[in-house]
């Protein structure tokens, strides 16, 4: 399971990285599907619209490119482009509002929520760790405390 990954693979995957969202969401599709696990994509019944929909474990990948998702961990999330600066970080900010309503609505739902970020790819083996350990989490019921996370953003 660890090894899935071949040295071919491996470098398509680091030539993806700076590709779009959507390659980032098929190299973890991958890696999930290498592992043994089955999905869906994009479930259209799901707040946001999840990339990655894992029903039976009541789990859910979302996967983030750094730059469009504001990724504060990284400089490719946090460096603005110098030209039209405003209009990105308006743009950012309202992607990551989003972003945080989304997650919230999905564990309201009861549904496990991990985030994937685009830097996390180039260490695979680091990615499939982390994948590894959010699927194998057993307790996949989450506290329905109510009003505690509600209201914030609207
Ligand atoms: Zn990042």
């Amino acid at each position: 399971m660890v090894d899935f990954l071949s040295k071919s693979k491996r470098s398509e995957l680091m030539g993806r990285v700076r590709g779009r969202n959507t390659s980032i969401e098929h190299i973890v599709r991958k890696a999930l599907h290498g592992m043994g696990f089955r999905f869906r994509t994009h479930a259209s019944g799901l707040p946001g619209h999840p990339d990655i929909v894992l029903p039976r474990h009541r789990k859910v990948v979302l996967v983030h490119g750094c730059f469009w998702h504001g990724h504060s961990a990284c400089p490719k999330g946090t460096r603005m482009p110098t030209t039209r600066s405003a209009f990105w970080k308006a743009k950012i900010e309202g992607n990551k509002v989003r972003d945080l309503q989304v997650r919230s609505e999905l564990r309201r739902g009861g549904w496990s929520v991990l985030e994937i970020w685009e830097c996390q790819l180039r260490r695979p083996q680091r990615l499939l760790t982390v994948l590894g350990r959010f699927m194998a989490k057993g307790n996949v019921h989450v506290e329905r405390k109510r009003g505690t996370s509600h209201g914030k953003l609207r």
